[in-house]
């Protein structure tokens, strides 16, 4: 008799602590979203039934991690428990030097700090927010190369998050001298949680070893990009994510963590390299800013965390639950008749607030008025990722000059939410979709000058 296959993946865990959802009507989430100036990030977390802002640090940690917390031992120098979180590092990445550092952005820092500066240029596939700010912030350009089929919003080419390889070859043919690093993101967070394919990495691993520049990933997905992979590159299936995982490592000379997303922990990251020249020099800026060595800003018992979680991210009934998830909250939206980004990543759904409300136009920010009304609603809370995030006001007529999209983030923290929960945001998203006439835009009447999504006030229109 053959083995069964039942087509309901389940998640493969239990629960054994839970944190209470508090209840809240219509009426009382109106007067907290009016109070907080129309912008979510500026609500109480409690005021939130389901919370799909963010998946860094949100996810719940396996009772394993939170005995290795216990274990955590908070030596300011030499720890065992840095030893343990170096020995998971190296034995993924393949990397000589393992720098800890508090979260993504502080190896950001610290690397662009030792290496870039005014006159160079990184060019990445996409630069994440925070790596974009980094770089800008030591004088270099940070050059975008995303490929062709990046742009195209409903198209289901399975690699969006590939780099442009022929940009990049003309960029280094004429500026070889002016580039520190070409950076890959996998996934390609700011591209919709698209993949990068193993072959493209290949490519650019070429590109680059033809000019003598080093590779680096932004690895904070680097376990859903894997799994991608697994499923969708030709020749890839029969080998596990961790395989998958290493090659992609051992294409690069380094790179960056952000241990809030695939390393399932509430709070870390690393910065890991070959060259003892630059790990020399992040070291010193290590211990300006982050702290010793072998702390890096963090406790003993956050080593710990990170160090077993980035062994259960690679679990492949994990995987598979948490990307058939996220394309089950995909194809919950499509049925609705929600346009979304396609096809579905790795750790999001992208709603196309543009096609969804076309009555609404960019400079009255679709985003900002789907995402106000699925809170408003159903108390979902979810982020704008379009005109508010990446466009700007015209310091002369006031009017919003646009983004490239409009779209509406939807991110799923790791291990936290179950079927029921993605259900009901499909019924709310759905509601919602069925008044979409209604829904009006947005101005903003308040706002700060960087980073202005996080805390604008907003008031509706008409
Ligand atoms: C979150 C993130 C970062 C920054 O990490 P933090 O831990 O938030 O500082 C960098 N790159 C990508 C792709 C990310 O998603």
């Amino acid at each position: 008799m053959p083995e069964p296959s039942f087509h309901t993946i389940i998640e493969p865990f239990r629960i054994k602590s839970v944190d209470p959802i508090r209840m809240t009507t219509r009426e009382e989430r109106q007067a907290k979203l009016e109070a907080a100036g129309y912008n979510l990030f500026r609500l109480h977390s409690d005021d939130v039934l389901v919370d799909l802002l963010t998946d860094s640090g949100t996810g719940a940690m396996s009772a394993d991690q939170w005995a290795a917390v216990m274990r955590g031992d908070e030596s300011y120098a030499g720890s065992p428990s840095y030893y343990r979180f170096e020995e998971a590092v190296r034995s993924l990445t393949g990397f000589r030097h393992i720098i800890p550092v508090h979260q993504g952005r502080a190896a950001e820092k610290i690397l662009f700090g030792a290496v870039a500066g005014a006159g160079k240029v990184v060019p990445a596939n996409h630069h994440f927010d925070t790596t974009r700010a980094n770089v800008e912030a030591t004088g270099a350009e940070a050059l975008d190369l995303p490929c062709p089929e990046a742009a195209d919003i409903a198209g289901r080419h399975p690699f969006k998050g590939n780099l442009d390889v022929e940009r990049l070859d003309e960029l280094l043919e004429g500026r070889s001298a002016d580039v520190p690093l070409c950076l890959v993101t996998v996934t390609d967070n700011t591209g919709g949680g698209q993949p990068v394919s193993l072959e493209n990495l290949r490519q650019v691993r070429s590109v680059c070893q033809r000019y003598g520049v080093p590779l680096f990933l932004d690895a904070a997905r680097f376990a859903e990009n894997a799994y991608l992979v697994k499923l969708r590159e030709p020749g890839q299936r029969a080998r596990s994510a961790r395989d998958i995982a290493r090659e992609v490592f051992s294409l690069a000379d380094g790179a960056t963590m952000s241990a809030k997303k695939d390393g399932i922990a509430n709070i870390g990251g690393f910065l890991a390299l070959n060259s003892d020249a630059w790990a020399e020099r992040a070291r010193q800026l290590l211990i300006l800013t982050e702290g010793f060595t072998t702390y890096g800003g963090l406790a003993g018992r956050d080593l710990e965390a990170v160090a077993r979680g980035l062994e259960e991210v690679l679990d492949e009934d994990y995987l598979r639950y948490r990307l058939r998830s996220v394309e089950y909250l995909g194809e919950g939206f499509r049925s609705a008749g929600i346009p979304i980004v396609e096809p579905p990543g790795g750790h999001a759904i992208f709603v196309d607030a543009r096609a969804m409300l076309p009555h609404v136009p960019p400079s009255r920010l679709p985003g900002q008025s789907l995402a106000c009304a699925l809170y408003s609603e159903g108390g979902v809370r979810s982020v704008e990722v379009g005109t508010v995030m990446f466009g700007r006001t015209d310091p002369v007529t006031g009017d919003q000059v646009p983004a490239a999209m409009d779209l509406l983030r939807l991110a799923l923290p790791r291990r936290v939410y179950t079927q029921s929960h993605v259900d009901y945001v499909i019924e709310v998203a759905g509601h919602v979709a069925e008044r979409r006439d209604r829904l009006g835009g947005y101005r903003i009447v308040g706002e700060p000058s960087a980073l202005r999504h996080f805390s604008a006030t907003y008031q509706p229109v008409g």
